[in-house]
């Protein structure tokens, strides 16, 4: 067993999530989730945000240096170029639901840097019932993965983000 496995007595947030789900209770919960040692790592948990009408909801990988100390997904570089495309395709960003597949921000030092570290198997798959909860109470039309991460998370290891990009295709988690 990894080693960060067996200092943490969660290997999933599954038992977290509350039986009746909402956002709100929801975003309350996964405040205080341990579930992984990202946790430790971040300054707080960084969940989803948006409508539960939405009928697109937008993944992207984990919050990044911005996220992470506003609490609120998609406020940085991703965030400013996520609204440019929104804005471009006509899409209201208080319409759509904007998340993570892990909720707590990855990083390294470098100086006074902190530098984004992609998130492990083991981290995307402890945080994945926060991600499996919100698209159960939004049901989504549509979910756009922003990124391979994103992509191979939802979609299983098999896409590329090269060959497959742009594409629509069909999935269990939104008709
Ligand atoms: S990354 Fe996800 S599973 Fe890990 S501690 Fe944060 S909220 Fe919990």
């Amino acid at each position: 067993m990894p080693k960060s496995m067996s200092q943490n007595p969660f290997t999933t947030a599954a038992p977290l999530v509350p039986e009746r789900p909402t956002l709100p209770k929801l975003r309350d919960t996964a405040k205080g989730c341990q579930a992984c040692e990202l946790w430790k790592r971040g300054t707080q948990t960084v969940f989803g945000e948006g409508t539960r009408e939405a009928e697109v909801i937008f993944v992207g990988e984990q919050p990044g240096d911005k996220e992470d100390l506003a609490g609120r997904p998609f406020v940085g570089p991703a965030g400013w170029l996520l609204d440019k495309c929104l804005a471009e395709a006509g899409i209201d960003r208080k319409l759509v639901y904007v998340t993570n597949v892990v909720k707590h921000f990855k990083w390294e030092p470098r100086g006074k840097r902190r530098i984004h570290k992609k998130p492990n198997a083991i981290e995307i798959a402890a945080c994945r019932p926060w991600l499996d909860a919100e698209i159960a109470v939004v049901k989504p039309k549509v979910i756009v993965c922003l990124g391979a991460t994103a992509a191979q998370a939802l979609l299983g290891k098999s896409f590329r983000v090269t060959q497959q990009r742009g594409k629509l295709l069909k999935s269990e988690l939104a008709p």
